[in-house]
């Protein structure tokens, strides 16, 4: 392992709809504009497309077969059940990148934070927290990509992954979409991150 680069890698949890979204998106656009070297790692998933998502740019889309014969062949650092579809993060790339110098964020639920967290102990963890159970309930409700039933098991998924903020360095809570974003700049790039 590369310890030395460890802190370049940036682990971003958030229940869904607390924004996670939006925020890197921001990151990334912050990061082009002064031409920053940033790697947004991304994952496979067993779940299905939403409405406006590309097959390998949001995610790589896959069936459950695909899946576990990539667990099989060790494509992955972490692998998770998350609400009931699969999501794993490959391993190919992290380290490249990071020796290349990149800034590498992986997007990724709570338990996949704390695998890789075994692997590299120095990476810095992040969540990202919406302002109340109500808020994110709206949230899910308003964005319209998910069927009410999804959306039910995810406020109480949420409830559990809120419980698991302690473990991660970094809380941001999700009230004024500028000010989080501000708050992640200022933890990747302006070394705010002990
Ligand atoms: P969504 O289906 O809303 O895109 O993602 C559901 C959850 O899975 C989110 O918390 C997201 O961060 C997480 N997730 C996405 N990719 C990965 C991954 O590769 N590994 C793990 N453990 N979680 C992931």
């Amino acid at each position: 392992m590369l310890s030395k680069f460890q802190k370049n890698i940036f682990l971003i949890t958030a229940p869904s709809g607390a924004g996670k979204t939006s925020l890197i998106k921001n990151i990334l656009k912050y990061a082009n504009i002064r031409e920053k070297k940033i790697f947004l790692s991304i994952s496979d998933t067993t779940r299905a497309p939403r409405q406006g998502e590309l097959n390998n740019i949001d995610y790589c889309f896959i069936d459950r077969l695909k899946f576990k014969e990539n667990i099989k062949n060790g494509k992955y650092i972490e692998h998770a059940e998350v609400h009931g579809n699969f999501y794993g993060t490959p391993k190919a790339n992290i380290e490249q990148h990071l020796e290349a110098g990149y800034k590498v964020i992986l997007e990724i639920d709570w338990q996949g934070a704390l695998t890789i967290l075994k692997y590299y102990p120095d990476a810095q963890s992040i969540f990202i927290s919406p302002p109340s159970l109500e808020d994110l309930s709206k949230r899910l409700t308003k964005r319209g990509l998910d069927s009410k039933e999804v959306i039910l098991k995810r406020i109480k998924g949420a409830e559990l992954e809120l419980k698991q903020k302690d473990h991660f360095k970094f809380q941001i809570v999700n009230n004024l979409l500028d000010t989080a974003t501000e708050n992640l700049i200022n933890i990747i790039f302006k070394g705010n991150n002990g």
